[in-house]
């Protein structure tokens, strides 16, 4: 999934710690693939050759993420949409290039794109893709949901003091001993070195950050995200850098990556409406930082 995974956990000997981390590991090397958009002999890569309209049944991990990534899709109005593939190649492109995609390649590309596109049949767990030429790209949910996996892993050797973290997004499991959370930093959006907008301490929990990260290109002055508003084919030029706290990391991958594009005002809404979910938004405008938290935030960021 191109970024750094790390478990940290308690464990009442190191045998059990190292056999219980050796596996969650193992967990994640192989929904990395399943799921990688950069292996062609990826699972979800073979998908995407499949003939349109063909239905093809695929590994339970498989179903479960794109089922959660559609019901992320319908909740968000189309902002968090799984089949951006061609439009996310294009930006990359961009990237290397150091030149916008020209408003042909978008407009080919989003006749490929719509999560009405991709219909999901949960009883033989086949995924028909319904438009030519789709191409499938789970890197705004991949890690939250390989990191809630490798939780689970840990689980399963009676393992319940732990904290997985893909870089930004991190599943988090009961206190260490003798605490009442883990700590978590946010980093700040404009900041130097390695100062934090905020310190919160979770338990039982995923949190995510997204947006305004190292990944963008620049063009004449715009700076364009990774990230893309499947309305417009454009990389967001909106500078937010969004927290989402909730249950588990898979929601809040996808979740950040939703309030991304839909930005401060209609993601805040979205949050609010959601149980158990809250956010932190940190936008830059030309007057300066703005830092809106949700209701819950406050309530969800301290561990009883
Ligand atoms: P990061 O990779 O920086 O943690 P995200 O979780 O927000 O950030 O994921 C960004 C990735 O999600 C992009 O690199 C791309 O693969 C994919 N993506 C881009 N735009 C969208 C979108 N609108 N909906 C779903 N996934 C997207
Ligand atoms: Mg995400």
């Amino acid at each position: 999934m191109g970024s750094l995974f790390r478990i940290t956990l308690f464990a009442p000997d190191e045998v059990i710690a190292r056999v219980a981390a050796t596996n969650a590991f193992a967990r994640v090397a192989e929904l990395n693939r399943i799921m990688s958009d950069y292996d062609p002999e990826s699972e979800l890569m073979r998908l995407c050759r499949r003939p349109m309209g063909v239905p093809q049944r695929v590994s339970t991990e498989l179903f479960d993420i794109l089922e959660r990534s559609q019901t992320l899709a319908r909740q968000s109005d189309g902002a968090f949409d799984v089949t951006v593939g061609p439009l996310v190649q294009l930006w990359r492109n961009a990237r290397r290039r150091k030149s916008l995609p020209s408003p042909q390649a978008i407009a080919t590309a989003r006749e490929r794109v719509g999560y009405h596109h991709l219909k999901l049949n949960a009883p033989s767990r086949s995924v028909t893709l319904l438009a030519p030429e789709m191409k499938l790209d789970l890197g705004g949910i991949a890690k939250g949901y390989a990191a809630d996996q490798a939780l689970a892993v840990l689980r399963r050797y009676g393992i319940t003091r732990a904290m997985c973290a893909a870089s930004g997004d991190i599943a988090i499991g009961d206190p260490p001993p003798d605490k009442s959370g883990w700590r978590v930093g946010i980093g700040r959006m404009d900041a130097r070195g390695d100062e934090l907008e905020q310190t919160l301490l979770l338990h039982h929990a995923g949190i995510s950050t997204s947006g305004d990260a190292e990944q963008f290109v620049e063009i004449d002055g715009v700076r364009y995200s990774h990230i893309v508003d499947p309305a417009t084919g454009l990389g967001l030029t909106n500078r937010n850098q969004v927290t989402i706290i909730a249950p588990n990391a898979t929601l809040t991958d996808g979740l950040a990556t939703a309030v991304c594009v839909m930005g401060a005002t209609r993601g805040l809404e979205l949050i609010e409406s959601l149980p158990k979910v809250s956010a932190l938004i940190a936008t830059l405008e030309p007057d300066g930082k703005r830092v809106i938290e949700s209701r819950r935030f406050r309530a969800q960021t301290r561990a009883e």
